[in-house]
């Protein structure tokens, strides 16, 4: 995904993609808000956006999905 700097810079970084998912998983299951991780190609590092478009769907919120 593209990244502009000013977007990099404003968002949360994190370092691995776990660490990334683990906090978007927090915010799913508290607010049904959902992102999903991608890698920015500026700092090399994880954010989370809400741009769920084409996205992979994460294995918690299929969980969610099924428990329903
Ligand atoms: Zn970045």
């Amino acid at each position: 995904m593209k990244t502009s700097p000013s977007i990099c810079r404003r968002k949360a970084r994190y370092s691995s993609r776990d660490a990334a998912e683990s906090v978007a998983q927090g915010v799913f299951e508290r607010d049904a808000l959902k992102l999903r991780v991608y890698a920015c190609e500026l700092c090399r590092d994880f954010h989370l956006t809400s741009r769920t478009k084409g996205m992979k769907v994460p294995a918690y919120e299929l969980e969610q999905f099924r428990r329903k």
